[in-house]
């Protein structure tokens, strides 16, 4: 849970750290603005992807499910600045499946913390291999970073591929192609 007087406080004590007047009209209701969106988009630290992921239903087939585009928003932790893209995620079932929508749910559930792409990227592919126990995973997360962005070497538009790989995706290269393939197939 968000500790809000914290963050009110702290928030406070940043602008005037920036050389800020926090009591110009403007500012006065900022810390408690970004106390409440703290809130929201940081919502996914205390949730689990199990909520969603666990309920499966049972298939016969094993061919491959695509998730592609998934839309997220997270918070890189070196510079608390947003990064943003889309995340794709496909798995080979083991007699499992789940709804689509609950994939999406999990990329939330871990877009909405702290992160670090590559980090992000694994824990979507770890979630899917533990609750759906599934023959493989593969995950490929697409972002821009404020932080590259707004700074340091400015390159706007420049994104940042980073890719998970579980169970029968990890040995096998055609299956990893097959993937990107599908990913490309808009
Ligand atoms: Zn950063």
């Amino acid at each position: 849970m968000i500790d809000q007087e914290k963050v009110r406080e702290a928030v406070k004590l940043l602008l005037e750290g920036i050389g800020e007047d926090v009591g110009r009209e403007g500012l006065l209701e900022t810390p408690d603005r970004i106390a409440r969106m703290y809130e929201e988009i940081f919502s996914g630290m205390d949730r689990d992807p199990g909520e969603h992921l666990s309920k499966v239903f049972s298939v016969d087939n094993s061919e491959m499910v695509l998730e592609k585009d998934i839309v997220f928003y997270s918070v890189c932790e070196h510079h608390l600045l947003p990064f943003y893209g889309r995340a794709h995620v496909a798995y080979i079932p083991d007699g499992r499946v789940v709804g689509l929508s609950k994939l999406a749910r999990t990329v939330e559930i871990y877009a909405r913390r702290l992160q670090v792409q590559e980090r992000m990227t694994g824990q979507i592919a770890d979630a899917v291999m533990e609750y759906l126990r599934p023959r493989g995973v593969m995950v490929a997360v697409e972002a821009e970073h404020m932080c590259m962005t707004m700074r340091g070497i400015k390159k706007p538009g420049s994104r940042t591929l980073s890719v998970a790989a579980r169970g029968v995706f990890q040995e096998n290269g055609r299956l990893q192609e097959r993937f990107f393939h599908m990913l490309g197939e808009r």
